[in-house]
This record gives C-alpha cells, structure tokens and sequence, in this order.
C-alpha cells in the first residue's frame, strides 16, 4: 500500500530538514528521506553541514585556535603555560561528539514536529511519487502533494590529482585526519582551503596552498583581501598565487605535486594533499528519466528565484541549485519553500546573503564590494575603522583588521559592508539586517552600540563615511 504525504522532503541537511520542520509547523504532513552515512557505517541527518562540513570544522578552527593563542599569546596576558601540546585524538574526539548531539538533536526536532524522518535513498518518479528504498529494505513508493529536492554537493575532483582517502584527499577526510601531517599541500585559497590550512598550520603543518588565480580572495572586497593575506602570511601560510597544479604522483616520500606559474615550472612535496577546488552539485540517482526535472550545464537543479523546478509541486534548494553554497542560504531557501507550499507569500533576499571565512582573523561580508559597486557605476561613499583604535579589540589583543562600509553618495544606503578582524562573523549580523531594511549610514550612526564593544568599529565605520569618526583621524 503506498503511503502519503503533503511534502516529501529528499535531503536533510540544512536546506531539507529546516523545510521539513517548517512545512509542519503549516500544519502539513511531512516526510524527510536522507541516505547519509558516517565513516562509522552509521546513518545520520544533517548532511554535509552536520556531519562533514560547518560544524566539524568550526569545532577543529576553536581547538587549533585555542591552541595556537595558548603557545603564542597568552603570555602577552602575564600568563605562563609552560609546554603546551596538543592531544590530536582528544580534540577528534571533541568534534565527533559535538556531531554526534547535533545530528541526534535532529532527529528530536523531527519527532516534536511529526516530521517522519526516513533514513534511506529517495527518488522522484513522475507525478509527484517518491520512490523511498530503507537503508535495509525493499523499495516503496510515497505518493506527495509537493516534493522539496535537497540533495547538496559533493568535493570536486581533478582528475590529475584523483582522490584517493589517504595522501590525496577532501575536505572530509581533511576534517578527520588523526594525526598532524609534517607537510600538508592545499589546492585551492578558496573558503575550505583557508579554513582547514589555518587548522593543520596551527597545529604544527607547514601548509603550503597553491591557486590558479592571480587574486587573492576574488571574491572578497580588495582592502578586506589585502588585510587577510598580509596576517595570513605572518602565521606562516604559504599561499602562492597564479599556481596551475598539471600533476600529484604519490610516491614513497610523500605526494609530488607539479604546478606552473608565472616563472615557470613547480613542484612541492607534501604528506598529506587537500584538494579543495569547489563543490558541484549532488544529483546521483535523485530523478527518474521521466521526472521532468531539468538540470543546467553545470549540473544544478534549473529553479526560478522561488526554487521551483519546471514540474509543477517540485522544488529544489540548497546547494544542488544555483546561487552560494551556504548553510544559512540552504535553510533560508526551505523556510521559503515551506511558506509558498502553505499558501503564504514569501521571498529570499539573494543580495544580502553574509559570508564569513572562519579564520584569523574572521573575514565576513554583506552586499556589494567596493569593485562592485565601482563597476555598476552608481557614486558612493567609503568609510573604514580599524580595530586597532577600538577598545575591546585592545583588551582581547585582536586587533588586526578593520570594518569597512559602502554607501550610495545620493541616498546614503548602506551598499556593502566588509570584515576582516575579530568575531567579523558575529559582528556582520548588524549589517545584513542594515541591509535587509535597505539602511543608511546614518541609521547606523545614530544607533547607540554599547561600550566597549567590537560593534562600536561599525558605528565608527559608518561615521567614517561622512568623515564624522570620533576615535579615529578622518580622511
Ligand atoms: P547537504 O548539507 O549536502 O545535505 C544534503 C543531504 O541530502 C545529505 O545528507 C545527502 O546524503 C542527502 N541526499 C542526497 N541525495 C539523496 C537521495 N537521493 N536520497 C536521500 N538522501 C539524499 N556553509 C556555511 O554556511 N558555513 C560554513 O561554515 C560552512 N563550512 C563548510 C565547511 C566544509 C568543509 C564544507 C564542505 C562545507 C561548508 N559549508 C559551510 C557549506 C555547507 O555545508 C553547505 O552549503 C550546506 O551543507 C548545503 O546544505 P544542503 O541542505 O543543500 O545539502
Ligand atoms: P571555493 O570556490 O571557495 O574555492 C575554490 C578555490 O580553488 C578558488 O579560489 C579557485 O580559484 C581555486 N581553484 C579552482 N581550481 C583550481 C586548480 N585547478 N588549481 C588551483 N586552484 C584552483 O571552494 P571550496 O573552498 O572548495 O568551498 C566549496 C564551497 O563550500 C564554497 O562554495 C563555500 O561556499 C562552501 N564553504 C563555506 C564555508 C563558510 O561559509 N565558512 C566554509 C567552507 C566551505
């Protein structure tokens, strides 16, 4: 007998399990199928961010973190530590238990919202049913009102430098290493391969990351990139730029990896090489022939700026549909999904999305860069604010970095506004709800930030621009 839901979700990771969650608090029934499985052969919810991703590496960022102010900033504080070492399986161990509630805490939120979590491969057939094959069973088939496609991405490869769980390896085994690599290679400067180089750097590798772009940071603003590179390099990153990676050949000694850039041929030899070049989207066996699904040339999930796919009740989010592959765009794009299946209007602000770069110093932005913005042509103004003339960033001995706001020289709305420097990733929450209500510089000036407070490098950012900073000599 084939069972019936108004939603059926595939995927839940933090695009599908939100959506779920959310489409049954509209009061609808609502399945969630997901196939994850841990290095452990165990099943658990919360896809990639969960289990592989945000989570896992943010819980490594604080231990390398802590590790590293341990051995070479605390003493600045009169504190002597005497030897400090690090116990490698203790701080995994930390981060699997960290997963291990979370994952567990979905699929508690699943029962007190009667989401019926499926654990299993799930695949649309034509007219809306759902083919749902249990980790240990037999195929069924779901008949759904709506169906939500959330099936994430997976690690590129390249095929010169193919992955091999061992010496060339992703972000996941990245993620799990059991022991500090002497000599670790990172292709890719992007977002993972900062994170993680900063994580193995602080533990004792000598990182070595080689990208194929001339820029550094391409996508960030300029002035936020040329900060992080210059504390980048004094922590001892290695990030060579304009480097084509041709070959990796594992040998006895480690893994030879043969680059070109621009004085010619290169090569380094590391222990351990992450290859961290980008994610594409996860579609394996998630459609039948016959679903009508559409996919583009770079295999995403054709959606419109509702995510609906061309076939009518489907949907799709998250990272296996365009757009960045955040966590916070995946569950922003299921809450939506579930509000427009419940009959209420809703919309994704697609312009406001923050980024953060978990390192140290913390990189974070909203809206335009200043590049940006030059090239649409639009008159603006800038205003920056360094955290070294801000207080609380002296008491916490952080005070790399800067705040730096964008806005339009006709209405002063708020443009862009760009981090880099202590708790960028906390403080660019007061930036993107400046931006969601379409604010002004001077919104933000005659808001009242509390003392002292790393916030206030915002406040004074946005004086900044009309050359009204009190802390901090104007232009
Ligand atoms: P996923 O999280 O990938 O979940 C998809 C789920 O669907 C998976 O469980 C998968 O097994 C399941 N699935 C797929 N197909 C099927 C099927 N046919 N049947 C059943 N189940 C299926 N983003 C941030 O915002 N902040 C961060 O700090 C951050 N850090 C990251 C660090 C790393 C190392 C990585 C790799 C990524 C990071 N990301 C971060 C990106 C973030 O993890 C993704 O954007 C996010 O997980 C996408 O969510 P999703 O729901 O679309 O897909
Ligand atoms: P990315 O797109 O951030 O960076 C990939 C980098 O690799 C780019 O700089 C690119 O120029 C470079 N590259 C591509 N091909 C190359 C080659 N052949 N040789 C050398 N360099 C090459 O991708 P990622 O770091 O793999 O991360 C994947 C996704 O995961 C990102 O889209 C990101 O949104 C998400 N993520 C987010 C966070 C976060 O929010 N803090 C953390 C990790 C991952």
């Amino acid at each position: 007998m084939s069972k019936g839901y108004d939603v059926v979700v595939i995927g839940a990771g933090p695009g599908g399990y939100i959506a779920a969650i959310r489409a049954a608090q509209h009061g609808m029934s609502v399945a969630c199928i997901d196939e994850w499985k841990n290095k452990d052969g165990k099943n658990a919810f919360g896809g990639t961010w969960l289990n592989a991703g945000c989570i896992p590496s943010k819980a490594l960022l604080e231990s390398s973190e802590l590790y590293h102010r341990a051995r070479h900033e605390f003493s600045k504080h009169g504190i002597s530590t005497g030897d400090v070492s690090m116990d490698v399986a203790k701080m995994q161990r930390r981060r699997a238990g960290i997963v291990r509630q979370l994952t567990g805490g979905i699929g508690g939120l699943f029962r007190a919202a009667k989401v019926d979590g499926l654990v299993g491969h799930g695949k649309l057939l034509s007219d809306k049913k759902v083919e749902f094959t249990p980790v240990d069973g037999d195929p069924e088939i779901i008949d759904s009102k709506h169906v939500i496609l959330a099936s994430g991405s997976g690690p590129i490869e390249l095929p010169f430098a193919k992955f091999d769980g061992e010496t060339i390896i992703d972000s996941w085994d990245a993620i799990e290493l059991d022991a500090v690599p002497a000599r670790l290679g990172v292709i890719g400067a992007g977002v993972i391969g900062l994170e993680l180089g900063s994580v193995w750097s602080r533990l004792g590798s000598e990182v070595t990351v080689l990208e194929a772009m001339e820029d550094f940071l391409f996508m960030a603003d300029r002035d936020v990139a040329k900060v992080a590179a210059a504390d980048f390099k004094k922590q001892g990153l290695d990030i060579r730029l304009g480097a084509k990676v041709t070959s990796a050949t594992v040998g006895k000694t480690g893994v030879r990896v043969d680059y070109e850039d621009k004085n010619g041929a290169q090569s380094i030899e590391v222990d351990k090489l992450i290859v961290a070049v980008g994610r594409r989207p996860y579609t394996d066996g998630l459609f039948a022939d016959d679903a009508g699904i559409q996919i583009d040339e770079r295999g995403f999930i054709v959606v419109d700026d509702e995510c609906r796919t061309r076939v009518k009740g489907v949907y799709a989010i998250g990272d296996c549909v365009r757009g960045t592959m955040l966590a916070h765009k995946a569950s922003e794009e299921g809450t939506m999904v579930a509000d427009l299946i419940s009959g209420e209007s809703a919309e994704m602000n697609y312009d406001v999305i923050p980024s953060v770069l978990y390192t140290n110093p913390e990189i974070a932005w909203t809206g335009k860069t200043e590049e940006q913005v030059k090239a649409s042509g639009r008159a603006y103004k800038t205003g920056t604010f360094p955290f070294a003339a801000d207080g609380r960033a002296k008491a916490m001995e952080q005070t790399s970095g800067m705040v730096k706001i964008i806005s339009a020289e006709d209405d002063d709305e708020i443009l862009g506004v760009h981090i880099v420097g202590p708790m960028a990733g906390e403080l660019i929450a007061e930036a993107v709800l400046a931006l969601e209500f379409s604010a002004s510089t001077e919104d933000l000036q005659r808001t009242i930030h509390a003392h002292p407070s790393l916030s206030e490098a915002m406040h004074e950012a946005a004086l900044a621009v009309d050359n009204r900073a009190l802390n901090y000599p104007n232009k």
